[in-house]
């Protein structure tokens, strides 16, 4: 049916890309996100669409929150976007184009589900590890919004009943124990406590402000106990919610990515697995965790197979 456009809309940057029937990228560009409401933002998107080599027929985009019926309905790491913003009949009447829009995470997993480590499954579960935790479901094939545009919040899967305040407020989110963000606050705790890791000299080292998956990565390698203790603890929060989901909704395939997942591949997924084991109640040989596949283009990919699919 000839191209589509997928848009990756995040916090920092757009990636725009043009997307073959193939689920194949022959051309993309990026812009920066700008920082100064929805109406610079539809613009710029409006801008990297119509700067790819060739008009799409249809537009699809995922978006960092939220989202029912094209509507974003709030996007924290996007500055001004604290309202609803009717970002697909903005960006339609822009570009003269049909758009359709999902959240992101949700879009992450249809990429995987149809050029990634998701093809071939029917139900699938796309968890992304990164400052936060996402979550992306695609049911008997197709992405699952749910009634109100808030399924598949993983990272938001209470883990511990009064447990650990998570960014979102609450206490005892999965996100709170393995989200990056969580992980670098616990380790300012243990290291103002006097605590020695790794960790924070790895991060000087490599000049980072941040706790980076590549700094966790050589920690681990490093044998660093703090850093192991806190993704011993990631690992187990997530594989409860991994449990959790596949008791719901009997899964036959989890895709784990982010930037854990990048740097520490499928023995990530795999201890996932084996931790989930113990609490999944109908076990099958033939369900699987696995590592995503496509890393950087997955939304761009599932939002162009999102538009495709209307
Ligand atoms: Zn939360």
């Amino acid at each position: 049916m000839g191209l589509a456009a997928g848009v990756d809309l995040g916090g920092t940057k757009i990636l725009a890309a043009l997307i073959d029937d193939n689920h194949v990228v022959v051309a993309d560009k990026k812009v920066p996100t700008p920082a100064d409401g929805p109406e610079s933002v539809v613009e710029a998107i409006r801008t990297a669409v119509e700067a790819l080599p060739e008009r799409p027929d249809t537009v699809g985009i995922g978006a960092p929150g939220p989202v029912h019926d094209g509507v974003v309905k709030i996007a924290p790491n996007l500055p001004g976007w604290d309202r609803p913003v009717p970002l697909a009949e903005q960006l339609s009447k822009a570009l003269g184009l049909q758009v359709v829009v999902d959240n992101d995470a949700t879009v992450g997993a249809l990429g995987e589900f149809v050029a990634g480590a998701g093809r071939g499954a029917r139900n699938l579960l796309g968890v992304w590890i990164g400052t936060g935790v996402g979550g992306g479901l695609v049911l008997e094939g197709r992405a699952y919004r749910g009634s109100f545009g808030g399924a598949g919040e993983f990272g938001h899967m209470v883990v511990r009943q009064g447990g650990q305040r998570c960014n979102c407020g609450r206490r005892g989110c999965l996100e709170a124990y393995a989200g990056r963000a969580s992980m670098e606050r616990a380790v300012s705790t243990l290291v103002a406590a006097g605590a020695q890791t790794a960790l924070t000299r790895i991060a000087a080292e490599k000049n980072k402000s941040q706790l980076t998956s590549s700094v966790w990565k050589r920690a681990l390698s490093e044998g660093d106990p703090i850093a192991n203790q806190l993704l011993d603890e990631a690992v187990s929060a997530v594989s409860i919610g991994v449990a959790n989901a596949v008791n719901l909704l009997d899964l036959d395939r989890v895709v784990i990515g982010g930037g854990f997942a990048e740097a520490l591949g499928q023995p990530l997924a795999d201890r996932i697995a084996e931790a989930a084991r113990p609490y999944v109640l109908v076990g099958d040989a033939n369900r699987e965790v696995v590592v995503a596949e496509l890393v950087d283009t997955a939304g761009v990919v599932g939002a162009a197979a999102l538009a495709r699919r209307g």
